[in-house]
Order: structure tokens, then C-alpha cells, then sequence
């Protein structure tokens, strides 16, 4: 038998995801973003449920590629554009629309040679100061792309620094509103938070979700997946291989790092770091044994966590080698663990643990909702 440590990706969930995210969209086009292998979930896994968005985005050549081979034949837009100038030829052939943030990607673009005219992306950078042109850039790159016969279309984009927070884009706004004013073009600002959390402030033509649509929520801790109407996309689930009884005083795991204050009933899962978990997960992070939330004791090591069963003890289930274990997602009896709060217990986000799951996790998909 393997390990049975198993990822579940839930296609209902994410079909639900995305119909939520239209729904605030109005009557935006939506990118579902899918880099980094749909945020660990895999792209060909969670294609079937997504080819219902109206684009699909993503960073890697690789991955436009797969996308063009499964069948995805709407468009495919690669966020941070071309890497160098021989990406061209891959845009004109897979019909590939790429982000212009640079003037070294204009100069490759005025010398590439094609038949195809390239739809782009050209980007101002509205605070992030990752990627993007200042506002006498992006008047100059705008000029440019208009008299480039390589050029068919422009949409003007930017990304939030700090969509996550109730008063986080006003000043991005105002000077993205300076800097493309007289532009006509298609607009696309938002990613999951400014969709959700300032959708009236973002609206335009396209918006890009990513975090969203794998059911995590994009202002976590302000609000939870649930308030957004989101369901988790991923279940990351195992079973007990062990059960200890400790003695008041007895420490858990490398470091014993967890001290028994009293008697104490606990189940070692067959989950660790080499799966993706968090090892900084500190003592109390939830863990569901058989849809009941238990904390975590001890340190995470690298196949196996340890868990206090008091809780699911106290409600007088009998739990032993082989009960079920959610270490995030949904729970055999329905019972929600959103990735959120494992995220959040560990000092990180969901995006990260997600993207962390691990080769050597089994997956499989679920194409309808269990029952
Ligand atoms: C990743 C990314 C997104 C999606 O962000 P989420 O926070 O996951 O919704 C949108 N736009 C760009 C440019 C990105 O790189």
C-alpha cells in the first residue's frame, strides 16, 4: 500500500470559484490564472474546469504550450511577457497575447519578423515597482506598439501592491488614471483581492484571478474563503499510522518542542515537511482527525506531525491507526479545514503551501461533488 497521504482537487469547487468571481466581475472578462502549475493544483488537472474562463494566463512558455495541447484554443496570456527575443516566434505560433513591461521587450518586438499580429499586454506600474513602465514610459511604449505593424491590439494593465486592504489601491488608482488618460484601450487591473474586495474601483474589461478560483481568500485574515463564497479546491488528506499514550512531562518529537502538561492520548500522521506542510507549523495549529479539529504537538518533521487526540476523543469517537486526517480542505463528514488558517498558524500564505505540495503527494481529482 503507499502512503496515504493523498491531494484531492475538487473540479466542482473550482467550477463553483470561478462562477462566483464572474458574478463579481460584472460583465468583465475573466483570466483564470494557472501559473506555477495552477498554484500547485496542475494544469492538466484543473483544465477541465477552468477552460471555462474566458482566458487563461500564465508565465511560462512550458505551460502555454501544454495549455495549446490539451485544446485550449481562446486566448493565452503570458503575464510577465517574453524573456527574451525568441520567445516571439512561440507567441506568433501558439497565437500567444504577452504582457510589455520594458522597453528591451518593445525593441524585440519592432524586429521580430511575422505574419501573426500580437495582441498586448503593456503594463504600467502603479506602486508595485516590480515590473512596468512609469508614466512617460508608458505614453512612449504606447506610441511605439500603435505604429508597429507586429501590433494588433493594446489592453492597458497594472497589478495592485496592496489590493488586499480596504484603502490599499486609492493612490495606485489615481496615478494609473493619470497615466492612461486618453488611452483608448481594453483595461485589465484586478487580481483576486481587487476583484473581490474593490470590485466597483477595478471594474474594466478583464480581470485576473488566481488565488480566488483554488478557494483561498485573497485578504485572509480580514475575511475567510467562505465569506467570499469560495470552496476550497484542494483537500490534503492522510491517516494516523500510530498512536502514543504520553506521560505528564513527556516532550514530542526532534527538539521536544511539546511538553505534556497532563496524560495525553496523541496520533502520529503520515504527513511532513517533504509533502509540502509547513515545518514552521507551530503547537496548536489545527489539524482535523476525523472532521474534529486537534492541534498539532511537536515539531514537523519530515514524513510524519503529531497530533493531541483529546478533541476527537472528547466527543467519543474511537480513533486509532488508519482514522482519516485533513491537514487542509474538506473532511470525509464535511467538515472544513480552510488552508487559510494552516497558512496563517504557520506564518505564511495559502498561495505558498498550495504551490508547496510536494511530487511524491498521490493526487487525484474528484469531477463531481461527494455526497
Ligand atoms: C499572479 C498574478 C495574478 C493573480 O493574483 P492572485 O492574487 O492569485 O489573484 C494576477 N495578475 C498578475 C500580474 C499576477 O502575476
Amino acid at each position: 500500500m503507499p502512503r496515504p497521504i493523498v491531494a484531492t482537487i475538487h473540479l466542482p469547487a473550482l467550477q463553483h470559484n470561478l462562477a462566483q468571481l464572474r458574478q463579481r466581475a460584472g460583465t468583465a472578462r475573466v483570466w483564470g490564472v494557472v501559473k506555477a502549475n495552477a498554484y500547485g493544483h496542475g494544469i492538466t488537472r484543473v483544465w477541465p474546469a477552468l477552460r471555462a474562463a474566458d482566458g487563461l494566463a500564465c508565465l511560462d512558455l512550458d505551460e502555454a504550450k501544454l495549455l495549446r495541447e490539451l485544446g485550449w484554443r481562446g486566448p493565452l496570456l503570458l503575464l510577465e511577457g517574453t524573456f527574451e527575443p525568441r520567445d516571439l516566434e512561440l507567441c506568433s505560433t501558439l497565437q500567444l497575447w504577452h504582457v510589455v513591461h520594458h522597453a528591451e521587450q518593445l525593441d524585440w518586438l519592432a524586429a521580430h519578423k511575422t505574419q501573426q499580429p500580437h495582441h498586448v499586454f503593456l503594463k504600467f506600474n502603479s506602486g508595485m515597482n516590480r515590473l512596468g513602465f512609469d508614466a512617460p514610459g508608458l505614453r512612449a511604449a504606447w506610441a511605439r506598439l500603435h505604429a508597429m505593424p507586429q501590433v494588433q491590439g493594446v489592453t492597458l494593465m497594472t497589478h495592485f501592491a496592496n489590493a488586499d486592504r480596504p484603502d490599499g489601491i486609492e493612490a495606485a488608482l489615481r496615478a494609473w488614471r493619470l497615466a492612461t488618460e486618453g488611452m483608448q484601450a481594453p483595461l485589465c487591473l484586478a487580481n483576486s483581492a481587487a476583484t473581490l474586495v474593490h470590485a466597483a474601483a477595478t471594474a474594466a474589461d478583464w480581470v485576473r484571478p488566481g488565488i480566488a478560483l483554488y478557494g483561498a481568500a485573497p485578504d485572509a485574515p480580514t475575511h475567510r474563503a467562505a465569506d467570499w463564497g469560495l470552496q476550497p479546491a484542494m483537500t490534503l488528506a492522510s491517516q494516523l499510522i500510530a498512536t502514543q499514550t504520553l506521560a505528564t512531562g513527556a516532550q514530542v518529537g526532534y527538539g521536544g518542542t511539546y511538553t505534556a502538561p497532563k496524560p495525553t492520548t496523541m496520533g502520529v500522521v503520515a504527513c511532513g515537511y517533504a509533502d509540502g506542510y509547513p515545518r514552521h507549523a507551530p503547537n496548536g495549529t489545527p489539524v482535523l482527525v476525523q472532521g474534529v479539529r486537534c492541534p498539532l504537538i511537536g515539531r514537523v518533521s519530515m514524513d510524519m506531525l503529531a497530533v493531541d487526540l483529546a478533541p476527537v476523543l472528547a466527543q467519543g469517537q474511537p480513533v486509532g491507526v488508519g482514522s482519516e486526517v485533513v491537514l487542509w480542505g474538506r473532511s470525509r463528514s464535511g467538515a472544513e479545514l480552510p488552508i487559510d488558517e494552516v497558512a496563517q498558524a504557520a506564518q505564511t500564505i495559502a498561495y505558498e503551501l498550495m504551490c508547496a505540495l510536494a511530487p511524491r503527494v498521490r493526487v487525484i481529482v474528484e469531477h463531481q461533488e461527494s455526497t
